[in-house]
């Protein structure tokens, strides 16, 4: 059996996994880092010992779970990597001895991100710009900007708007996660786990996010449904952000290390926009 120190060990190095994975996600105006939102633990059963894997948040996580040990026997319950709903638990592995007359020992270890890997985006799906209708911002950072819209954030757009205004659903769906209590940010990188944002959950699994909010900016709470248009928060400059500006993008999980954005089409007054061009004003219809 492994010892309770082995697994603060492992619990130890996830840690350190997860840290390195939400750096380079936070950098576009991700989510900051969240230790408490998916957990794994042994739970004793006749003859095994039965692996969790707990998700306390209301959105899907994909999860990667090893088992490594000696003298075990493991019967998998779910795939290694496998999609875990919002608030739940699941029963993913079960180890016993393999020969139980001799030693055993075993660890686990697990990694994973916000959002469904199974997740595939309805390209048939028109989004509204993230603002009230009849208003008209620029675009500050297209696709693929040159700041911070790579990898990761490679789909995303920023509109530069003033502090205070009203952010809107892009599309309907389930607000799953947010944050307001930053009053803090800037131009630098140290300030990427400060931004207050919305996190909306669509039907087909994509989730939408609304960065750097104004400080208790946020207008809906966790688990409200939200339709497309309907204020959502106010924007601000929270977060490594250069001026005041709303970060938007549709991710999913690419896989259980990193999340991916998803093109998308927005509907203007200026008509279908699929590429918004940074320096471009549009206008919400
Ligand atoms: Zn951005």
């Amino acid at each position: 059996m492994q010892t309770a120190e082995q697994g603060v060990k492992a619990k130890k190095r996830v840690a350190a996994l997860l840290a390195t994975v939400w750096l380079s996600v936070a950098s576009g105006g991700q989510p900051s880092k969240d230790g408490d939102a998916v957990s794994v633990r042994r739970v004793p059963g006749p003859g095994y010992v039965a692996v969790v894997v707990e998700n306390r948040r209301a959105y899907d996580v994909t999860v990667t779970l090893t088992i490594r040990g000696q003298n075990v026997h493991i019967s998998r319950l779910t795939p290694e990597t496998a999609v875990y709903a919002g608030r739940s638990q699941t029963e993913a592995v079960r180890v016993s001895a393999a020969d139980a007359a001799k030693p055993w020992k075993w660890r686990f270890r697990f990694h994973w991100t916000k959002g469904s890997m199974d997740a595939r985006h309805d390209d048939a799906t028109r989004y509204r710009l993230p603002f009230e209708k009849g208003r008209t911002f620029r675009v500050s950072q297209g696709h693929n900007g040159r700041l911070s819209h790579r990898g990761v954030n490679q789909y995303a757009v920023d509109f530069a708007m003033p502090e205070g205004t009203t952010v809107c659903a892009a599309r309907e769906g389930v607000v799953v996660d947010l944050k307001e209590s930053s009053d803090t940010g800037g131009r630098d990188e140290k300030y990427k786990d400060e931004s207050n944002y919305v996190s909306i959950a669509h039907a087909d699994g994509m989730i939408g996010e609304y960065h750097h909010l104004q400080f208790e900016g946020v207008l809906v709470e966790i688990g409200e449904r939200v339709a497309a248009g309907q204020p959502i928060a106010l924007s601000g400059n929270t977060g490594y952000s250069t001026l005041p500006h709303l970060h938007f993008g549709v991710y999913s999980a690419a896989s259980a290390e990193q999340m991916q954005s998803h093109p998308i089409t927005f509907l203007t007054a200026q008509g279908p926009v699929s590429q918004p061009r940074a320096g471009r004003a549009y206008t919400a219809e």
